[in-house]
């Protein structure tokens, strides 16, 4: 049976608690929310903490408010399955409840929460075992190693982003609330968070938490869709996310975005598709072209599994199927 190895546990009442503790302790204590990640992650030695801070007791980060401009302000200790399942989620943001609904499997998405998805560790073959079997392979960069196994000779660990709400929340414009106790309270887009780090592919400092979620009303006519490539129907990681939305002008397509993720460390807005489906109708025709243009973008890696060259010519396929499920959506209207 895998043991979590000793920390100190607290389970502070108020957010400037988790901000004195997060302050007290640089660089050695971990927040805990849902622990679907984490605990997993010290249970392998895959993170180390020498204190734990539960986020649990923590009142004011767990409700969806509607904000004066339109936006909902979405508490990043809800579960999964409330955001998935709220009214207002499902009615403004489909693609959203959508993505978050699949999440792992039912009793992850009801423990695991909004904020521990989009702070969520990246992913890769070679570090998401045990410590018996990292140790035999000699470890990796991104934990007590000096190689990369992915990409041989490389400098940078290439683990996978394979959080399900970063495409979609990236795609949607919103933007993350973060404090600390020495600098106050920040805000930084969802397309801005991420970097291309897999050791630790966030812009969130060690002292800081992530509050809440903002995500702006949609523009009118707007319509996106969710589409996740993964071995079984549940439980799985993605093996390819794609994030797709437009608007929908007179019948003609406007300010389309298509975010790819699970492929590198950050998700990844696809170039030139914006230009390539301005005003024109959205038919078959156009989806293949998008298609096209998102395979010669996208270069699956042996981060994860699923044979890359498959994960490939996946591409296009996962690209057009959120394509269509987001002009069905527009129809549906
Ligand atoms: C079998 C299995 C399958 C899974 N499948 C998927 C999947 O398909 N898609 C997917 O996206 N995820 C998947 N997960 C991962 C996980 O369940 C979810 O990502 C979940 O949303 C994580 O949330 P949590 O609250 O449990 O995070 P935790 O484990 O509590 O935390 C995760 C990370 O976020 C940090 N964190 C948490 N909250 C905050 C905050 N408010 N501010 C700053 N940092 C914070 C923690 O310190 C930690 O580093 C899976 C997990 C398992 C075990
Ligand atoms: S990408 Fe390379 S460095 Fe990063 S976890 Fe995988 S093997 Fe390790």
């Amino acid at each position: 049976m895998l043991r979590l190895p000793k920390f100190e546990y607290h389970a502070p009442e108020s957010i400037d608690d988790v901000l004195a503790l997060l302050a007290e302790h640089p660089g050695e204590a971990r927040l805990v929310a849902g622990g679907t990640d984490l605990l997993p992650n010290l249970k392998h030695g895959i993170e180390d903490a020498s204190h734990v801070i539960s986020l649990a007791r923590v009142p004011g980060v767990s409700e969806v408010v509607e904000l004066s401009d339109g936006s909902l302000q979405l508490g990043a200790m809800l579960s999964l399955e409330a955001v998935a399942e709220h009214e207002l989620v499902r009615a403004r943001y489909p693609a959203l409840a959508q993505a978050v609904g699949l999440v792992a499997g039912p009793h992850h998405r009801r423990m695991g929460t909004l904020g521990g998805n989009v702070c969520l560790n990246t992913r890769c073959v070679y570090i998401n075992q045990s410590h018996f079997w990292r140790e035999s392979l000699g470890y990796c960069l991104k934990k007590d190693g000096s190689a990369c196994h992915v990409v041989k000779k490389g400098k940078r660990c290439v683990a996978a982003a394979s959080n399900d709400s970063a495409p979609v929340l990236s795609l949607l414009g919103a933007e993350l609330t973060l404090v600390s106790a020495a600098r106050g309270e920040r805000r930084m887009l969802v397309s801005d968070f991420y970097v291309r780090d897999g050791v630790f592919n966030k812009q969130l400092e060690s002292d800081e938490l992530l509050t809440h979620v903002r995500v702006p009303a949609p523009p009118a006519g707007h319509h996106a869709a969710y589409a996740k490539l993964r071995p079984r129907d549940s439980i799985d990681f993605p093996r390819l996310s794609v994030a797709a939305g437009f608007r929908l002008v007179d019948g003609k397509l406007a300010d389309l975005d298509i975010v790819v993720s699970a492929l590198a460390s950050s998700p990844v807005r696809l170039n030139k598709v914006t230009e390539l489906a301005a005003g024109r109708a959205p038919d078959e025709t156009l989806f293949e072209e998008l298609g096209a243009a998102a395979y010669k973008q996208c270069h699956p890696l042996t981060n994860i599994d699923g044979d890359p060259a498959w994960r490939r010519e996946m591409v296009p396929v996962y690209v057009k199927r959120a394509l269509r499920a987001a002009l069905e959506r527009g129809a549906a209207r």
